[in-house]
Order: C-alpha cells, then sequence, then structure tokens
C-alpha cells in the first residue's frame, strides 16, 4: 500500500519508519517546495502533488495547518482521511469550540470576538484574568496574549487589532484562565469500523510554551476513563478515522478539554517505546483500514524532548532502556530536534533512570527539564 502524507517533518518521517515492517510505503508532501518527497530523504523531490495523489491509495496529513485547496484536492481523490472537515477543526479554534459545545466536552468558559464590541463583550461575561488565542494558526503559545487587569485591554486590543487585520478569516477565542494542577493528554486511534483505542493518559511539562516532558500515565483509571469518553463522542461526531490528540487541562479531578489536533502528537512519541503498537503505526494502520495494534502500556515510559541542541553525550545514548529519535533537521536555537524515550521495567526504575539521564544532558538547553525531572523523581 502506498500512502501520502500531508506534511514532510518529522511526524511524516516517524509515520513512515513505523509502518515499512507492514509493507507499507510512505512519501509526504512538503507545503514549502510544494513536492511530494520520501520523508526519510526530503532533499530529493518524487513528484508534483497531481502524481503523488494518483500514485497513492490513502492520504493523511501530519499537520492542520494544509491549505485549504490542498485538503479539497485530496479530499476529491477519495483518499482522504481524516476528513478534510476534522482537520480544519484541528485548525481553527473557533470550530473546535464548536465542537466541544456540539459533544458536550467540559472546557473553558470562553467568547469568540471579532470586532471590538466582542472584545469588550468577553471581558464582561469571563471574568479576569483570560487568555485571549489566534483562532487559525496558533501553536505552542504563539499568537496568545494574557489579559489579567481592565487597565491593559486598551493596548492588547490594539495588539489583537493589528493581528487580526492582517488576515480576513482570522479571529481570537477568548478563553477564562484555569486554574489547573496539571496538563495532561491522550493520544487514542479510531478505526474505518469505528473501533476506539486509547493510549494510557501523559502528563505534559513545557519549556517556553514548548511541550518539553511527556510521562505516560499508569495507574489513572477514572481520568483514563474521562478522557476516554471525550475520545469516543468527538472522534464519533467527526466519523473520525486515525489518531488524534485531546490536550486537557486538569481541575481537581475533571478534565477540560484545551485544544485537539486530528494527527499523531508530540505528547504521543513516547509510545514508540511504551506500547507494543505507536501512535505513528497505529495512525496509518487506521486511515489504511487495516486492525488497530495494542495500545496497553508495555513499560514505563517518558519522553525528553531535545530543543535546540543536534548531539547528546554518548553516555546517555549507551543507558539501558533509553532510545534516541533524531529527526535529521538543522540545529536552530530551539527547534525541535528530536526526543529521547526513557523507559524502565516499573515506574521506580524509570524515575532512577530519568534522574540518572537529567544529570548527563548538558546544563545549557536542558536547565528546565532537568530541575522538573529532579522535582518530579525525587
Ligand atoms: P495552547 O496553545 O492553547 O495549548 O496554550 C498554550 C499554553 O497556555 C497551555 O499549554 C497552557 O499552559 C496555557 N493556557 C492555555 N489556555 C489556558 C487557559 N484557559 N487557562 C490557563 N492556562 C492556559
Amino acid at each position: 500500500m502506498n500512502v501520502l502524507v500531508l506534511g514532510a517533518g518529522q511526524l511524516a518521517r516517524m509515520m513512515a519508519l513505523s509502518i515499512k515492517p507492514l509493507n507499507i510505503e510512505v512519501l509526504a508532501y512538503d507545503v514549502g517546495s510544494k513536492q511530494v518527497v520520501n520523508p526519510l530523504a526530503p532533499q530529493h523531490p518524487v513528484c508534483d502533488l497531481a502524481a503523488g495523489i494518483e500514485r497513492a491509495d490513502v492520504i493523511t496529513a501530519e499537520f492542520e495547518h494544509v491549505a485549504h485547496d490542498v485538503l479539497a484536492l485530496c479530499e476529491a481523490s477519495g483518499k482522504l482521511k481524516p476528513s478534510a472537515q476534522a482537520i480544519k477543526i484541528g485548525g481553527d479554534r473557533r470550530l473546535e469550540k464548536a465542537l466541544l459545545t456540539t459533544c458536550d466536552a467540559a472546557n473553558a468558559k470562553h467568547h469568540i470576538i471579532s470586532s471590538e464590541q466582542d472584545f469588550q463583550t468577553a471581558i464582561e461575561a469571563l471574568s479576569l484574568p483570560i487568555i485571549l488565542k489566534s483562532a487559525l494558526e496558533g501553536y505552542d503559545g504563539k499568537g496568545q496574549w494574557r489579559l489579567k487587569s481592565k487597565e491593559d485591554a486598551a493596548t492588547i486590543w490594539q495588539d489583537i487589532e493589528r493581528f487580526i487585520s492582517s488576515n480576513p478569516k482570522q479571529g481570537i477565542v477568548a478563553e477564562q484562565m484555569v486554574p489547573f494542577s496539571r496538563e495532561v493528554s491522550l493520544v487514542g486511534a479510531r478505526s474505518v469500523s469505528g473501533e476506539v483505542k486509547t493510549y494510557p493518559l501523559t502528563e505534559n511539562h513545557h519549556t517556553d510554551g514548548v511541550l518539553s516532558v511527556s510521562t505516560a500515565l499508569a495507574d489513572e483509571p477514572q481520568l483514563q476513563q474521562q478522557a476516554t469518553e471525550v475520545f469516543t463522542r468527538l472522534t464519533q461526531e467527526m466519523e473520525y478515522v486515525g489518531v488524534l490528540a485531546i490536550e486537557f487541562f486538569q481541575v481537581g479531578d475533571q478534565l477540560l478539554v484545551n485544544e485537539i489536533a486530528p494527527r499523531v502528537h508530540n505528547s504521543g512519541h513516547w509510545t514508540q517505546q511504551g506500547c507494543d503498537c505507536s501512535q505513528f503505526a497505529n495512525h496509518i494502520r487506521a486511515v489504511c483500514g487495516l486492525p488497530l495494534g495494542s495500545t496497553e502500556l508495555a513499560r514505563p515510559t517518558a519522553m525528553i524532548n531535545i530543543l535546540g541542541e543536534d548531539t547528546l553525550p554518548q553516555a546517555a545514548l549507551g543507558m539501558d532502556g533509553v532510545n534516541v529519535h533524531w529527526y535529521g533537521k538543522e540545529k536552530r536555537a530551539g527547534r525541535k530536534m528530536g526526543h529521547i524515550n526513557v523507559s524502565g521495567k516499573d515506574q521506580a526504575q524509570l524515575e532512577q533512570r530519568l534522574l540518572t539521564i537529567a544529570q548527563l544532558l548538558p546544563n545549557e538547553s536542558f536547565a528546565d527539564i532537568k530541575s522538573y525531572i529532579a522535582k518530579q523523581c525525587s
């Protein structure tokens, strides 16, 4: 079988690597060069988009901000999974909020803004502090403003007005700030026949707004059930096929949806070593109409993102239970260059190994990660 992935980054690369044993070939559409490439050698174009669509049995996406004309072309071929609409929902916070409302999925109180009048209404309707997020193309905390006191409203509105006037389709979602105790996410897959399998919830830590550590949560049956119910409702409503991630805020015993990603997700990278079938293999299985693989926790595992570094100490690479995944990218400050999966035979061994690897990682790029691990594991 041949799969075309829209987007030629590390997610397409890891899909290709994961599914080769099932004799499935993955090509990727590079939205920058507008060429179809081998995701393991993206510098060598293979063909153009039309030829890529023609030779694919199935088309899917590694990110939600795919140009709508490209989505329409792929959908017209009858090969796109998940649907163009599901991908668009993930790329527009207004559509996302509408889906959450339809599915009665708990989330922060919010208000949609497209004018100064809406902005004033939001301030009155939602008590401060509020967070204002761009509806389109916002990720990793970009395109966001925090309004803590009314005195700052005029300055923030000026900034937002400039931002939204650059794109007539742009809008803002204002949300009440949620006093969460932690951020968790659920990654799961839905098959063509509607079967749902979810991985264990993952606890997520961010450094400067970017995910830096994800740890599989083995023992949270109540939260797992809550999250799985939300996953099932949302994916059923969209008739979704493939892997989808839901990010949640935990407030007491309740999970509030923050956002959804209609694709494999950084907080699911640990499944490469933590489960018998990774999120990448399960996504390709789902969109190809194959049975889903096991999503059970095979071994306690955590993932550490490598941000802005292209080498690691040899001693870290040589540790038992450590697997390093590089993305083949050129080094740039803060860029996601790869990740490290750390596993143990039980939680105690995992924590011991996390403490050991944290000692070995350089201070410069890993300072926040090191102090997070020290706090979590001691
Ligand atoms: P997002 O791009 O929506 O994932 O937001 C980036 C980060 O901002 C999240 O990971 C949270 O730490 C924080 N954040 C977003 N929305 C809220 C909210 N409603 N209340 C509190 N913190 C939030």
